[in-house]
């Protein structure tokens, strides 16, 4: 089944939060998960549709201000969201504190979503392929088992930017990823989402691809409308 993620960020107040729902039109053939900012999880999670943290601390508690653990989600969540760039950007979330976190998620049952990708900068020295690779490769050190785990592919370059990857360029990193993925695991059972200005203009076009099985989405999520036609378009 394809998975369709919407990540709110650091956005909406409590009305707004339930006015989405009171909007939002869920399509049975696809699963959904909503991220919404953490405050706002208890309250998502009555909605009656799956809900998901965007971030988690890797220790299981201690003197961390401003953190939030696993333990402190898990009744409410059935996903984390780890390693999105944004989190990388602004709270240096190294491949080592990601790979600390996808350990503790998975360990515990829950479902992960890895975020990779590369920057404008390493595409246009023609890296994206060692990149994304070596993201995925310290990313899941240590990991034996794909169970629970999900990917997104998130072209910095792309994110909140309005300039998608083509289907075509997502579709390349998407089978890079693939193959990697099989060369890991075996069998490859893992669902690789895309994201970046992802809009219900360009998401059928994406999902028309073999290797694109889901889509992770930041501002175009934030609209129940939007989000409703985006969920709908498979
Ligand atoms: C994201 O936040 O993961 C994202 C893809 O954002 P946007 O859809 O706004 O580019």
């Amino acid at each position: 089944m394809y998975l369709i993620a919407a990540n709110w960020k650091m956005h909406k107040n409590a009305r707004q939060v339930d006015d989405f729902f009171r909007r939002f039109k869920p399509n049975p053939k696809v699963e959904i998960v909503i991220f919404p900012p953490s405050v706002f999880l208890e309250r998502a999670a009555k909605h009656k549709i799956q809900i998901g943290s965007q971030n988690i601390h890797y220790e299981k508690e201690g003197p961390f201000t401003g953190e939030t653990s696993l333990g402190m989600v898990k009744d409410f969540c059935s996903y984390i969201l780890i390693g999105h760039s944004e989190r990388r950007k602004f709270n240096d979330e190294t491949d080592k504190i990601v790979n600390k976190k996808l350990h503790l998620v998975l360990k515990n049952n829950k479902k992960a979503i890895l975020c990779v990708g590369e920057s404008l900068a390493i595409r246009k020295k023609g890296r994206t392929k060692s990149f994304v690779l070596s993201q995925l490769r310290k990313g899941l050190e240590g990991i034996s088992s794909p169970k629970n785990l999900n990917i997104a592919y998130e072209p910095i370059w792309a994110i909140g930017t309005g300039v998608n990857a083509t289907p075509e360029h997502a579709q390349e990193v998407h089978s890079w990823i693939a193959h990697f993925m099989t060369k890991k695991f075996g069998k490859n059972t893992i669902r690789i989402l895309y994201g970046g200005s992802v809009t219900p203009d360009n998401a059928r076009s994406l999902l028309q691809k073999p290797d694109i099985k889901g889509l992770l989405v930041g501002g175009a999520s934030l609209d129940p409308k939007s989000f409703s036609k985006i969920c709908h378009s498979i």
